[in-house]
């Protein structure tokens, strides 16, 4: 059984499915009551775009005699709000009836009942209007059929009005869609005579597109070899420092618990060796952790989670550990903090690394004795803070400088000073920068000094919600669930330890799958949810709940679900940010 309900924007009731009240013993007249109360909860509120909304459901209608029944809805919003309801579960998938729609070249549609479910773009472009504004509109409105004509049978002549009121001659294909026993749907495809006679022109065509589709076919297969083997080398890689990492870790443990006397008394002379052993263990360490991390960015597999970051606590976390270095070299570090640096936004992680390298390279390649700098700049025409490090060092030969963010880098200097490395660090830095939206640039002379710089973006709100936005993107194309999306209005005042309880409870609700974040928003409170659809609407009474125990005066909840194709994070951002700038 397939029954169709029929609102308008305004969410009332214009039409069902004359077996519906039957079905449930309810007059014609007392049906729309019942079915408009058991429907509100979801209808699509201020959130509802102008685009296509596909989503599914179930919905529980009372016999009027007693007991109920528990029907499932595919719910579809276009210019109105369309209910197909269904005794079964497994019904016709909205998606794949949209893709068979698409996939023809003519003006089509579904109907059903003599109302447009679905109808592809070509249709829309023939009468003058979005395909969306089709959906859920009686079809008689734009097809008039010759006197005493039914729509019906294989094909017939039709004449189509477009809504400048323009008459055009068609020929209409019908094709009937069987489902569950006797309902259909029934797909219309409308062809021009004039079209017919181009057939063979069109053919010619259409086995010329065929071939180009045949060769785009095999430079994609190309590629995607080209792809896979550059994923080989990055797993290779990835595999084989993961596999020296192990032993590595356990190599230098040993020799810290001799050299610290844990398992028994060492001379200087010993402890001096293991001291060097321990010195060339780490640096071997940091290589092995440069190139995993390097294969990791290759391959797009690094983890980033910017966040609000205030640099002046970055800077005395890296400065830390370089204390003993810093004295034993007698070089004096100096920082310059401008009053009410604004926070940025980065992955305080990859930061540290960024800055724990730089300053390394300052200190490795100051002589005894030397200065460093460590500056920062706040810059309001680009809307960024700048972090510099410069050293009074030997400097980079003008003829190397155009290579030192290359991998495995060598600089040849004069003098034959060629101080040891890998040529890793500052390729890191370079990619862990631009993945967290900076830049990176130095200047150099030598035997005077370098200065490296290195770019920040300011934190805001919009920024961390299109971070937000693109992990909930990935989340839901990896998971293959939809996208849940919940806003909350006029929160004002939040009680004590309100986020942590709402993340205990969505942590209960969703312990099968799991992914949810939120941004707060001013007033608001924004709610990304992955989660399957049917534990969608659970999750809409949890939240309602809640907020009940927590509000005197309700905040205001609408919601969306996204299928995983459907996640647009710029249609989002401007649904989330209304008429705030993007
Ligand atoms: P590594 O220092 O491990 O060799 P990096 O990628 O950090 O690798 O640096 C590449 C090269 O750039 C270094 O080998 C060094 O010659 C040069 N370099 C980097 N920072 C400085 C600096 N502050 N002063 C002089 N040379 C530098």
């Amino acid at each position: 059984m397939y029954s169709i309900i029929l609102l308008n924007k305004e969410g009332e009731i214009i039409y069902f499915s004359e077996n519906l009240p039957s079905l449930f013993g309810y007059k014609k007249e007392d049906f729309s009551k019942v079915l408009a109360e058991r429907l509100e909860p979801f209808l699509p509120t201020s959130l509802a775009p102008s685009g296509k909304l596909f989503s599914q459901g179930e919905v529980v209608i009372p016999y009027r005699k007693g007991g109920r029944e528990l029907l499932f809805f595919d719910l579809l919003i276009g210019a109105k709000i369309i209910f197909l309801l269904s005794r079964t579960k497994e019904r016709l998938s909205i998606r794949t009836l949209e893709a068979v729609l698409n996939s023809w070249e003519e003006p089509a549609f579904l109907e059903r009942e003599g109302v447009v479910i679905l109808a592809n773009e070509r249709m829309g472009e023939l009468l003058g209007c979005g395909k969306e504004d089709l959906m859920g509109e009686v079809w008689e409105n734009f097809i008039i059929l010759g006197e005493g004509k039914e729509l019906g049978g294989n094909s017939l002549p039709v004449i189509v009005q477009t809504r400048e009121g323009k008459r055009v001659d068609f020929t209409a294909r019908i094709h009937e869609l069987s489902w569950a026993e006797s309902s259909f749907f029934r797909f219309v495809i409308l062809r021009k005579d004039k079209e017919e006679k181009n057939e063979l022109l069109n053919r010619a065509f259409l086995i010329q597109r065929k071939k180009l589709l045949q060769m785009t076919e095999e430079l994609e297969k190309m590629n995607r070899e080209l792809l896979r083997l550059n994923e080989a080398k990055s797993e290779f890689v990835s595999a084989v420092s993961h596999d020296l990492r192990t032993p590595l870790t356990t190599i230098m443990e040993g020799i810290r618990l001799c050299e610290d006397g844990t398992l028994g008394e060492v001379n200087p002379e010993q402890k001096k060796f293991l001291r060097l052993a321990l010195e060339e263990a780490q640096r071997l360490a940091d290589f092995i952790n440069d190139l995993l991390d390097l294969s990791r960015i290759e391959s797009g597999r690094i983890s980033i989670r910017r966040r609000k970051m205030e640099v002046e606590k970055l800077i005395f976390r890296v400065l830390n550990p370089f204390q003993k270095v810093k004295e034993s070299k007698g070089i004096t570090i100096n920082i310059s903090l401008p009053e009410g640096l604004p926070p940025v936004f980065a992955d305080e992680a990859h930061c540290y690394r960024i800055l724990n390298n730089l300053l390394g390279n300052a200190l490795k390649f100051t002589p005894l004795g030397g200065e460093i700098e460590i500056t920062t700049e706040f810059s309001p025409e680009r809307q960024e803070v700048i972090i510099g490090v410069k050293d009074t060092g030997i400097g980079i030969p003008k003829k190397e400088q155009g290579k030192i963010f290359q991998k495995f880098c060598r600089i040849e200097r004069s003098g034959g000073q060629n101080i040891p490395g890998t040529g890793l660090g500052l390729a890191l830095c370079k990619e862990l920068v631009e993945i967290n939206g900076g830049k990176i640039w130095f200047r150099s002379e030598e035997n005077k000094g370098s200065q490296f710089y290195f770019s920040l973006p300011l934190y805001s709100e919009v920024l961390e919600l299109k971070d937000d936005l693109k992990w909930a993107e990935e989340q839901t194309k990896k998971s293959n669930l939809p996208l849940a999306l919940f806003l909350i209005e006029g929160l004002g005042e939040k009680p004590a330890n309100f986020y942590e309880e709402l993340e205990s409870i969505l942590q209960k609700e969703n312990r099968a799958s799991g992914f949810y974040r939120w941004l707060p928003l001013k007033e608001e409170l924004v709610i990304f949810l992955i989660a399957p659809s049917e534990k969608f609407y659970d999750n809409h009474l949890v939240l309602c709940d809640f907020l009940k125990k927590k509000f005197t005066i309700m905040p205001l909840i609408s919601y969306q679900i996204f299928l995983p194709k459907e996640v647009n994070q710029d249609e989002i951002l401007k649904m989330v940010l209304k008429k705030e700038k993007v």
